[in-house]
């Protein structure tokens, strides 16, 4: 048996057997053939397109009887491509005319058809773009003899990678993939933050050891709750965690009785309890577990993963979805908050030594109205639909905020000339998540309609510790004196305007920390789908007066580590 000790980054147990996910760098050997060799090419890329039709017409058919006609279609309209009278013969043409070999020829074709209907303003057609670039990469693949990891899911894995991307995430067929293990990462990076999002198991920052040694097929048990992997496990560690996971099955089944309860405090003070999410797909779990409305809209995830910019009309649909799924429940969304460790290449921002202090966030849409203004008319026209609210990501002075809110203003002055229908008083609220903010919560209060504070970044400047780098990742905790102290400066500022605050970074589903954010007077509680239920359980058994009482002796406490003992024998 091998103990290996990583950073718990979403909650839960597996048991299971691995999958390893090898880095796959495809690189193309461009080659020029000679006349002699077009033959033996055309039945190379006849032979891999008769594979890539095998493949996907098996997985249409999996896809299907699992998951329902409607997922399936994907990997129909993708054997369409393959059928299609045009795309063949261009695949061969290069070939015969430019004497390129078969996989440089149909990495070519799909680049330039893929540009081509990415450029398209139907988004139908521009969606055809991507479909072509992923069947295209399939073939390529055959050709160059890369396995493609997502067709080995036939059966309940554990997935071991060096990281992976959100789009890597959203990708896994969540009733295949028992657990996530990467060598990267940390609490509070983007994957962890999906893979809570899914309710999957994940262990991160587990080091180089990891994958030099990992090995396809091996027991294994990964616990997402302490950060522990055990591989090959004896028998007493696996009787132990089979245990375990039995109690953790029970502990779920037991909170599902607050899933349509209005979370409430012990004396009957009512809370809110919502989720955090990335994309439509997270709205569902949100609701199945009970939360009370989205208090964070990450609406980077729209940006992400994609050749140019989310158009005015792709994003109204997204945020009207969402506005209508969620009924007369609030959703707080967040302008768009890039840069960070949340790159996109195609708006080629130079290199900067510093992108968590750098171009990122509101400092980027206050310069780019192009970039700011289709958001923010997307938001304010699909406002109609539900019950949505802006937030402002990063902002560091008034001056920022102002300037914000100013735009607002003329999009909606804009809207109006246009006729169009939209919420004109839509609440406007602010990030705090940069002590400079804290220090003057005062003067941004009066402002905004409410406040609600990111705990991620907001620990991150505080302490100066990055939060993706696993080497300093311990330091990254809420638990510091300082950022137990800035929220609940923030809070009063707040209160003494009258406005609410709630918290969307990972401490606010911190279930150790709840009683002290209560008692602070936190009055929106913003996490991950899998932890809404627990903390409406643990909300129910505190009174406000008694949160009162520990958040003071908290606060008198000197350190980091005398906070969580404490914390932890104050649980009930
Ligand atoms: C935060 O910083 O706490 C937050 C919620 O935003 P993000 O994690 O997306 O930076
Ligand atoms: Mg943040």
């Amino acid at each position: 048996m091998i103990l290996v000790k990583g950073i718990a980054a979403s909650p839960g147990i597996a048991i299971g057997k691995t999958l390893v996910k090898k880095d796959q760098k495809i690189e193309i050997d461009r080659k020029n053939i000679s006349e002699d060799q077009v033959d033996e090419e055309l039945e190379k890329l006849h032979s891999a397109l008769a594979e890539a039709k095998e493949s996907l017409q098996q997985l249409k058919e999996q896809t299907a009887e699992k998951m329902g006609e409607e997922k399936a279609e994907i990997f129909g309209a993708h054997l369409m491509i393959l059928d299609d009278p045009e795309v063949i013969p261009a695949f061969e043409d290069k070939i015969k005319d430019d004497k390129l070999n078969a996989a440089a020829a149909v990495k070519d074709v799909v680049d330039k058809y893929a540009a081509m209907f990415s450029a398209m303003e139907d988004e139908y057609l521009r969606e055809r773009g991507s479909d072509i670039k992923d069947v295209g990469m399939r073939v390529v693949k055959i050709l160059l003899g890369v396995e493609d990891i997502s067709d080995k899911l036939e059966e309940e894995i554990v997935i071991i990678a060096e990281d992976l991307t959100p789009s890597d995430t959203a990708q896994f067929d969540t009733d295949k993939v028992l657990a996530f293990l990467t060598k990267d990462g940390s609490r509070t990076s983007h994957t962890a933050i999906m893979a809570r999002s899914l309710g999957i198991p994940a262990v991160v920052g587990l080091g180089s050891e990891l994958i030099e040694k990992a090995e396809d097929n091996i027991e294994i048990i990964v616990d997402g709750n302490s950060g522990k992997v055990y591989f090959s496990p004896d028998d007493s560690t696996l009787e132990e965690y089979k245990e375990k996971l039995a109690e953790y099955k029970a502990e779920q089944k037991r909170l599902e009785t607050y899933q349509d309860k209005k979370a409430k405090t012990k004396d009957g003070t009512e809370v809110e309890v919502v989720g955090n999410m990335g994309n439509v797909n997270d709205i569902a779990p949100i609701l199945e577990n009970g939360g009370e409305g989205v208090g964070l809209f990450r609406t980077e995830f729209l940006y992400m993963d994609r050749n140019q910019l989310p158009t005015e009309e792709e994003q109204f649909k997204v945020y009207k979805e969402a506005a209508e799924k969620m009924g007369d429940k609030p959703v707080i969304i967040r302008t768009l908050d890039v840069g960070g460790d949340k790159d996109l290449p195609y708006l080629d921002f130079p290199e900067e030594m510093n992108p968590f202090l750098g171009y990122r966030a509101i400092r980027v849409c206050l310069e780019r109205d192009d970039i700011f203004k289709p958001q923010l008319r997307a938001i304010l026209r699909a406002s109609q639909y539900g019950n949505l609210k802006i937030m402002f990501p990063m902002i560091s002075s008034l001056e920022e905020l102002d300037e914000a809110k100013l735009i607002v203003e003329d999009v909606k002055k804009e809207l109006k000339e246009e006729g169009q229908q939209f919420n004109e008083d839509i609440d406007i609220g602010m990030m705090i998540e940069i002590p400079s903010a804290v220090m003057i919560a005062d003067f941004l209060a009066q402002e905004v309609d409410f406040f609600s504070i990111g705990t991620n970044d907001l620990i991150q400047y505080t302490i100066a510790v990055d939060r993706t780098n696993e080497k300093i990742a311990p330091m990254h905790t809420p638990y510091h004196p300082a950022v137990l102290r800035l929220i609940k400066m923030t809070i009063e500022a707040a209160h003494n305007e009258g406005i609410w605050v709630g918290m969307c970074g990972e401490a606010a589903g911190d279930e150790y920390l709840i009683p002290y954010l209560l008692g602070v007077g936190l009055d929106e509680f913003s996490m991950s789908a899998v932890s809404i239920l627990k903390t409406k359980e643990i909300l129910s058994k505190w009174t406000i007066e008694e949160a009162k009482k520990e958040a003071e002796k908290i606060l008198e406490l000197k350190s980091d580590t005398a906070v969580k003992s404490y914390l932890k024998t104050i649980e009930k």
